[in-house]
């Protein structure tokens, strides 16, 4: 297994665990990221319980949680700041560890890169592959920089907007614009807010979540006509408008936005892939294969959970081919019901008819089938 040699498009999140899991199997692993340098959004992001059991596997729960702020509820409210509901998330990992964290981004990819870099992963920045040919024992690729690689599989782990799909699987379908954009924004975090709190019933869908002792993030899913681009001053006026029908934490909250460089806004996309992600030597892995809406903070979850079997079924020294059906196998209907059901959360908030207690259900539900083992 240790002549086996794969080659991973793009330094993400699917990118940099594939890594780890790779070398952890004593196989040879080059990642190619487009980027010239480093730059990860400022955000924050959920870890839930699947997620990081999925880190655990590969050794980087403790570094994760470390950098991170944990909770096992969340807190669902009304637009007037009142209470109306909790749901408690599966404790996957045992009784010391929370159900779930969140984590700014940064730090998560800190502990990703030095674990990718001390696995003694290649990593290769302002790089990416231009073509490839293949054939039954291997493919050989051409890359940007005009250089030739040869190896046993090629990884597309670089996002919904994935060159390699492109090239490899010219007729999956284009992400589709769901009608929602999703707006964040850091900032200091008041004692109150300690594990996520969503509100619903003003029309929009806020929620806050604690990244730190120091900080929490404000998300805001808003029903959009278009994806078109916003005017970057006008940005925090904008989202303070989104905000103006909730009282309570959510009050203090929309005037701490001042800042437009603290804004980030984004209409979202949603994408899945028909099985087979593979063709020949040529693997997706995460939102190159399947792209959700963050309804429930999985899809790096997901895109994580991608590399453990996939890197397990490498490991067993099957045929390439053999070892890309199982993974197919263990993947699409997974990942297929946090996409449908993520789509469908959105769809129910556009339509204020629904009551919070349908959301609050089937997120409970699907947290549940989630902690069914991978
Ligand atoms: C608003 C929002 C909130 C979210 N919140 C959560 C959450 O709370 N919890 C959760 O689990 N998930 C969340 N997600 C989803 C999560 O961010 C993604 O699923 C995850 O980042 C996917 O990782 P990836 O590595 O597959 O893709 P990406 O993160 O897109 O990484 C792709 C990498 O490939 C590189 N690349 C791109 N093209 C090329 C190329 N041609 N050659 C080489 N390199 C290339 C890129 O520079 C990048 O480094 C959220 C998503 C959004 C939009």
């Amino acid at each position: 297994m240790a002549s086996r040699k794969v080659i991973i498009v793009g330094g993400g999140i699917a990118g940099l665990t594939l890594a780890i899991g790779l070398r952890q199997a004593g196989i040879a692993v080059d990642v190619l990221e487009e980027q010239p340098s480093w730059r990860v959004l400022g955000v924050g992001i959920s870890l839930t319980g699947p997620t990081l059991r999925a880190l655990r596997s590969l050794g980087l729960i403790d570094q994760c949680v470390a950098v991170s702020f944990g909770y096992s509820q969340m807190l669902v409210f009304d637009r007037e700041g009142a209470q109306t509901g909790a749901i408690d998330m599966p404790r996957l990992n045992g009784p010391d560890c929370p159900a779930q964290v969140a984590i700014e981004r940064r730090a998560l990819h800190d502990v990703l890169l030095a674990a990718a870099e001390q696995s003694g992963a290649r990593i290769r920045l302002g790089l990416s592959v231009r073509s490839y040919c293949q054939d039954k024992d291997s493919i050989a690729l051409e890359l940007t920089d005009g250089s030739h690689e040869r190896c046993d599989l090629m990884v597309g782990a670089d996002g919904l907007h994935s060159k390699v799909r492109a090239m490899a699987f010219p007729d999956a379908p284009a992400p589709r614009f769901t009608g929602l954009a999703v707006w964040r924004y850091t900032m200091a975090r008041p004692p109150a807010v300690d594990c996520m709190h969503l509100a619903y019933g003003g029309g929009n869908k806020p929620g806050l979540n604690p990244v730190s002792p120091q900080s929490m993030f404000l998300f805001l899913v808003q029903k959009i006509e278009s994806g078109a681009r916003l005017p970057y001053e006008q940005l925090p006026a904008l989202l303070r408008d989104q905000l103006t029908p909730y009282k309570g934490t959510l009050d203090w909250v929309r005037e701490q936005i001042v800042d437009p460089a603290l804004v980030d806004y984004r209409p979202m996309e949603s994408l899945l892939v028909p099985a087979p992600w593979y063709r020949g030597r040529i693997v997706l892995i995460g939102d190159a294969a399947h792209t959700t809406t963050p309804h429930l903070a999985t899809g790096a979850g997901i895109a994580i959970e991608d590399t453990v079997v996939l890197a397990e079924e490498l490991a067993n020294d099957a045929p390439i081919e053999a070892a890309l059906a199982n993974y197919m196998k263990r993947r699409f209907e997974r990942c297929r019901l946090v996409v449908d059901t993520a789509l469908l959360l959105g769809e129910w908030e556009k339509d204020p008819t629904i009551p919070a207690s349908n959301h609050v259900k089937l997120i409970r539900e699907t947290y549940a089938t989630l902690a069914a083992p991978i």
